[in-house]
């Protein structure tokens, strides 16, 4: 982690995971830039809780705003485990942005890699990828950056309702009305990529399966941000309310062709995994903190000029960063199986490691960061240094919609104890 001497381990040992030439490439292009240029600005969003517009000009001029974008179409390429290894190299410097930068990744992954799974006959095809186009023109040509609202505060980010917000056909395109609550990069992303329901005409039931996934201008007419942003954590993210009304959006905006999201979330359920590489890198920059803090390495380690300390000599010290390593292992050992598996239609067992995954990594990033400032002690929650931001950061994991904590445990034990159709009446 930025902070200690020289460059940091990769996440994932390659040779040791086994990773391809061009995953191993891209962790290492995001880590060399997380610690070179993301670690020494994080404070600065974090105590402002302002957006890091100035890391998005340079991870426009890094490519980094087009990893998700097919290679045959100008972007880096990355697939599915790609994409993820990278993001969680961006986690460990600074979690705002790899969590903003998740959102913006999806509307070019979720339209580009994962579309090649789903069924759409030829010529809808033909229409989507000359449609996503223009998107990944205004991305990789003038970065544009693209948000993912969808949570509303009910059940429909969980999955379980049809999205509140409505999409009306008009001439052209869609008027839009609906709000979107914790939408990050509110006020920041050139455009908002939103989930609504389409509506037809004299049917007053909304269904997931008319789910629209449409391009908001930010400027749009209609469109306005409301609402304060003081949180915990993840304070960078900026992750205000946004309001639609009577928003008109031209039909060409659409990021997916209707019913093409409800596929994908249908069939390629780990796509709802893409939150949980921030949280992976939160878990290792806790634990590497740990580590070069009780070894007297961590720069500014005590407030007032205070030298450094060694603290490793202590055996409590060296059993809690043995535990913390434990489940630093597992946390990793889980995960990188569960995003590995990744594809259309996973079986039952795919989907319970996915939940277990999900849950793992993100209770214990918020355990590790707990861990670690108990264990590196009180001058440890300086504001001089990063550890208190971690664990304030990593607290918010378990509460991301749809797969939340609670939510992947619930899955669980039910698709654990029933098979598809059974009941016990
Ligand atoms: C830092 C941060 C950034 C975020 N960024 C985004 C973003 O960019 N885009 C976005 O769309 N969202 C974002 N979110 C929102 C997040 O994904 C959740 O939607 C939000 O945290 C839910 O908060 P809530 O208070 O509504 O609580 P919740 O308790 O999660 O409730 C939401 C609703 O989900 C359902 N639900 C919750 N738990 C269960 C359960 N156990 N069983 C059944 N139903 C349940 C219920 O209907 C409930 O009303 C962000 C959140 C944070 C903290």
């Amino acid at each position: 982690m930025s902070g200690a001497a020289g460059r940091d381990a990769p996440i994932f040992d390659p040779a040791a995971f086994r990773l391809t030439a061009e995953e191993a490439a891209l962790a290492a292009r995001v880590r060399e830039f997380g610690q070179a240029v993301l670690a020494p600005r994080a404070a600065r969003w974090d105590r402002e809780a302002s957006f890091p517009t100035e890391n998005y000009r340079d991870m426009h001029a890094n490519g980094l705003l087009g990893i998700g974008i097919p290679v045959a179409e100008g972007g880096l390429g990355a697939g599915f485990r790609a994409y993820c290894l990278a993001a969680a190299e961006m986690g460990r410097y600074c979690g705002a942005t790899a969590l903003t930068w998740n959102m913006h990744v999806c509307s070019t992954l979720w339209t580009g890699a994962l579309t090649e799974d789903l069924e759409m006959a030829p010529a809808l095809r033909a229409e989507h990828r000359r449609r996503r186009a223009r998107h990944y023109a205004r991305i990789l040509r003038d970065g544009a950056v693209y948000a993912q609202p969808f949570s509303e505060g009910g059940a429909a980010a969980a999955g379980g309702v049809a999205f509140g917000t409505t999409a009306r056909r008009v001439p052209g395109g869609f008027l839009v009305s609906g709000r979107k609550i914790f939408a990050s990069l509110a006020g920041h992303a050139d455009y908002y990529g939103i989930l609504c329901t389409e509506t037809h005409e004299g049917e007053a039931r909304l269904s997931r399966r008319d789910t629209l996934y449409l391009a908001v201008p930010r400027d749009a007419p209609g469109v306005s941000v409301q609402g304060e942003w003081d949180p915990l954590g993840m304070r960078g993210t900026v992750s205000r309310n946004l309001l639609f009304q009577d928003v008109f959006v031209e039909e060409e905006a659409a990021l997916m062709p209707p019913g093409l999201y409800f596929q994908a979330a249908s069939r390629w359920p780990h796509m709802f995994m893409t939150l949980s590489p921030t949280y992976m890198g939160l878990a290792q920059a806790a634990y590497d903190f740990t580590v070069a803090y009780l070894r007297g390495e961590w720069p500014n380690m005590g407030g007032g000029g205070m030298p450094p300390v060694k603290r490793r000599m202590y055996p409590t010290k060296q059993v809690a960063v043995a535990e913390m390593r434990v489940m630093l292992e597992q946390t990793k050992a889980l995960w990188f199986q569960a995003v590995g598996e990744a594809r259309a239609d996973p079986g039952k067992e795919s989907m319970l490691r996915a939940w277990a995954a999900q849950h793992t990594v993100m209770e214990n990033a918020a355990a590790l960061a707990a861990k670690a400032v108990r264990t590196c002690g009180g001058q440890a929650m300086l504001k001089s240094l990063p550890l208190e931001r971690l664990y304030r950061d990593a607290r918010c994991g378990s509460l991301m919609l749809p797969w939340t904590a609670e939510l992947c445990i619930d899955r669980i034990g039910r698709e654990a104890l029933y098979e598809k159709g059974e009941t016990d009446d």
